[in-house]
């Protein structure tokens, strides 16, 4: 890595926070209140509301975004629509530009990740203003609205992957295979892929199945496929859809042809790679004392392995004062391991 790679991970590091409205259960709950106040990019924290309020503390944040969807007829209010165009929209810019990138949902079990990421899911492919479709079906929506309106010059192939990482183990979400012979529905018996690292390209996931997509609808379909898998895989197993960290990939190649070029003979003039990987995390909470037994412990030790490097990797690179061979921990968790791609530009 040169400085000016280094100085382009770090412009490119945004940080945006999202409050969840209180679900119904917590709203009869006379003892649940609200606490968060948000303001422009400013998140405040209110300390205190009962009787030593006075020895508490208000802290207040800055991020780059702060969407608030508690209540929607308060100015500030943040649909799915506006925080796809928000935080989706920029990405799907740099897609088109050839830039890999990344983006993370962060947050305890319940804070709204998966609302956010995927959604609710819709038969309605256009995405009416009101719908809860989430980031990631909207930004897949938007890849094919655009390719539709480019020049004929410009050829683009899109494919997509998706698998998920528990206990340091990276399961195919899409493997065809596995859901023929139906072992998808077994998660005990879906085998582990291994990752290995390309002396050119990085590291990569041995095996994992890559399926090429020419419109939304196909695109559509995959997405189903992988979050059922997820969904059946973590059926009865304490909880695991809140342990795993789920990972879907969208790759383009964007060739220009040589406008006098044709059929067989046609040329190349140049492609454009870029990967998007659009990260649903494990749930941020600390495991409990109580429940510290067997697969538990383990389960816990790398979920918090993964976030935990993350949070190391992040830091590092956010970090503008260290100097260009500052070490940064991609390789101590297989979720940054893998992601390091992300953070690398290709021309
Ligand atoms: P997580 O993935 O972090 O465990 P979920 O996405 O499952 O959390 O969210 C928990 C619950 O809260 C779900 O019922 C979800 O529909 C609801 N929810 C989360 N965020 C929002 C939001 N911004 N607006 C409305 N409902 C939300």
């Amino acid at each position: 890595e040169n400085r000016s790679m280094r100085d382009m991970e770090i412009s490119n590091l945004k940080v945006a926070v999202r409050v969840r409205p209180l679900n119904a259960q917590e709203c009869l709950n006379p003892s649940v209140t609200n606490i968060i106040q948000v303001d422009e990019n400013e998140v405040t924290v209110v300390a205190g509301t009962t009787a030593d309020s006075s020895a508490g503390v208000s802290h207040s944040f800055q991020y780059d975004d702060a969407f608030w969807s508690v209540n929607s007829d308060d100015p500030h209010y943040a649909s799915q629509e506006d925080v796809f165009r928000s935080i989706g929209i920029p990405l799907v810019d740099k897609a088109f530009e050839g830039y890999n990138a990344c983006l993370f949902a962060y947050g305890q079990t319940g804070s709204g990740k998966s609302y956010s990421m995927t959604g609710i899911e819709t038969d309605d492919n256009d995405f009416d203003p009101k719908s809860e479709a989430g980031i990631i079906p909207r930004f897949c929506k938007e890849v094919f609205r655009r390719i539709n309106s480019l020049k004929k010059t410009t050829e683009v192939e899109v494919e997509v992957s998706y698998f998920e990482i528990y206990n340091e183990k990276i399961h195919d979400l899409l493997c065809v295979a596995q859901l023929e012979s139906n072992g998808g529905a077994n998660p005990s018996k879906r085998s582990a892929l291994r990752v290995r690292e390309h002396p050119v390209w990085g590291p990569y996931v041995v095996d994992l199945s890559t399926h090429p997509v020419d419109s939304y609808a196909a695109l559509k379909n995959w997405l189903t496929v992988g979050n059922s898998q997820r969904a059946t895989a973590a059926t009865g197993m304490n909880d695991k859809s809140s342990r795993s960290h789920s990972i879907f990939n969208i790759v383009m190649n964007l060739s220009e042809i040589d406008e006098a070029s044709e059929g067989v003979s046609k040329k190349i003039k140049h492609t454009k790679r870029s990967k998007i990987s659009l990260v649903d995390l494990a749930g941020s909470e600390r495991i409990s004392h109580g429940s510290t037994t067997g697969d538990r412990v383990r389960e816990g030790v790398s979920i918090n392995k993964s976030l935990l490097t993350l949070g190391k990797v992040i830091a590092a690179l956010a970090d503008s004062k260290r100097g260009p061979s500052a070490f940064v921990p991609y390789r101590e968790s297989v979720l940054t391991f893998l992601l390091r791609v992300s953070t690398v530009f290709f021309k």
